[in-house]
């Protein structure tokens, strides 16, 4: 008897191992749990996910929110633009259901429906050195070349053969490794692109990441085998109809008075016994906590005793992007009625991408998006609202002219200046991933950690939903294996 109970202790052990590095515990093996008081840090989908897979199993969840608001980069715009239109000023498309599944399965399970993005794959345009082209390879090709269109090819099929090989491996954590020493900039400069070629990858970078000097190679690497062999038209597909924050709202709605809102929490006190909560308002006990918040506002939290090295250094330095969006409401959707697109630009100038949020929403105005990254991005930040405003309308005016003239209404989203967000989204830089990403998957005594830049799927909604699924089975396992 005493045997069997060691090996099934055992076995969890190695499962609970196997959950942090990546799979999926059967919930056969799962024992039925004695309910524990769990506390959740941040009301982003993350949390709200671990929350609710944990309320599920049965036990008490509190979710400590600092903001006003659920949601986290999830959120909504709605307030300040006319007609009753919207944008998403943070985390906006979610790909096709082979790529992120666990956003589509929890969007049926809460009666949302996806409208697509795009009408056709390829109903943008390149503007590209003062050039305006449709969006597409032969366009592109008939502007600058097939020489150009070769070279980006050659820059993304010697990607794709690098991380199918390297992260096919099972040890690919290990494998892999070497890569992290080097940044995405030292490995295109191996590549020697043409010129433009390099110049248009490093904008698409720089648009999904980061500055690739900012880039680790693993990173990179690691992005590009989620993505094997996934078709571009499946990528960035849908929006939820509606907006994208009802999805974090309907989660909550579950919760109901479980979720705190306006409650920073400022420090975490572990022993033994359990952990104490503290909180602007006060402190709360818990037996197992979800720190679901990104990392650079747990600059401002104290933890006692202090967190393993590897992980405060991720805390202290995790590289974050930083997007900045700009939403222009304009009377007149000038770059269909006009210039024949749907809006979805792609160029060389600073904004890098823009797109009409209001693409399947109905009226004559309309709302152009401009996702500013990089350095881009962070020659922004000092700005004031209204020059950062005026600084993308003087680009959009270069690409669709007479644009300024049927603004309506302009609302920014800087992430990088949110005080519980700190950036946009995470992107390991070099020497970081191997080191600070399996960390962050494994339990520190009875702390979790969640978030998107904990998963796979680093930088996405998916990565949040996965992480937060993740840290509900890994208490569930730790139960498992006290019992
Ligand atoms: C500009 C931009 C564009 C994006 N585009 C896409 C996209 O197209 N597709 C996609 O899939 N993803 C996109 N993302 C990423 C996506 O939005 C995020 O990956 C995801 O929303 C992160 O969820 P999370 O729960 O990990 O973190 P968050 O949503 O940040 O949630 C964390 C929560 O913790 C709270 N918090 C912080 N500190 C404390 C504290 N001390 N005490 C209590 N609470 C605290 C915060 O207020 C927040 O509510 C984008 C993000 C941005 C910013």
């Amino acid at each position: 008897m005493v045997g069997s109970k060691v090996s099934r202790k055992a076995f969890l052990q190695l499962l609970m191992a196997s959950v942090a590095a990546g799979v999926v515990a059967p919930a056969s093996v799962l024992a039925a749990p004695s309910p524990k008081q769990i506390v959740v840090i941040g009301a982003g989908l993350a949390g709200l996910v671990a929350a609710y897979e944990l309320k599920k199993q049965g036990h008490q969840v509190t979710v400590l929110e600092a903001r006003d608001r659920v949601g986290g980069r999830v959120y909504t715009l709605r307030e300040g633009f006319a007609n009753g239109q919207y944008a998403e000023a943070g985390g906006e498309y979610i790909d096709s259901f082979n790529v992120h599944r666990q956003m589509h399965r929890y969007v049926q399970t809460f009666g949302l429906r996806l409208a697509p993005v795009h009408s056709e794959p390829t109903d943008g345009i390149y503007f590209v050195r003062q050039k305006r082209c449709d969006f597409s390879d032969a366009a592109l090709a008939a502007s600058f070349g097939q020489g150009v269109v070769d070279e980006v090819d050659r820059f993304w099929i010697t990607l794709e053969l690098l991380a199918r090989d390297a992260f096919r491996k099972p040890d690919w954590l290990t494998a892999a490794a070497p890569w992290d020493q080097q940044s995405v900039a030292q490995w295109m400069d191996t590549l020697a692109l043409e010129p433009l070629a390099r110049e248009l990858t490093e904008q698409y970078l720089r648009g999904e990441m980061d500055e690739p000097d900012q880039l680790s190679m693993m990173f990179l690497m690691e992005q590009a085998a989620l993505y094997d062999k996934v078709p571009d038209q499946r990528l960035e597909m849908y929006r939820i109809q509606g907006g994208n924050g009802q999805l974090p709202a309907a989660i909550a709605r579950t919760l109901g008075d479980a979720i705190w809102l306006s409650c920073p929490v400022k420090a975490i006190e572990q022993s033994d016994q359990g952990v104490q909560v503290i909180h602007d308002r006060g402190s709360v006990r818990a037996d197992y906590v979800v720190i679901a918040t990104p990392l650079p506002p747990l600059r401002q939290v104290r933890f006692s005793p202090e967190l393993p090295e590897v992980v405060g250094d991720a805390i202290a330095h995790l590289n974050y992007g930083s997007h900045v969006k700009v939403m222009i409401q304009f009377d007149e959707r000038i770059w269909r009625t006009r210039y024949q697109s749907t809006g979805l630009t792609i160029t060389d100038l600073p904004i890098g991408f823009a797109t009409d949020a209001t693409a399947r929403q109905s009226g004559q105005s309309g709302i152009l998006t401009a996702y500013i990254s990089g350095q881009y991005g962070e020659a922004l930040l000092p700005l004031s609202n209204e020059a950062r405003i005026q600084n993308v309308l003087d680009q959009y005016e270069a690409i669709y002219p007479g644009c300024r003239s049927h603004v309506k209404a302009a609302q920014t989203a800087v992430w990088p200046q949110e005080r519980y967000a700190g950036g946009s989204y995470s992107n390991y830089g070099p020497g970081q991933f191997s080191r600070y990403w399996p960390a962050l998957r494994q339990p520190h005594g009875r702390l979790f950690f969640a978030g998107e830049h904990t998963d796979n799927f680093v930088g996405y909604m998916e990565g949040a939903v996965r992480s937060g699924q993740r840290v509900a089975q890994q208490i569930q396992l730790q139960e498992a294996v006290a019992a």
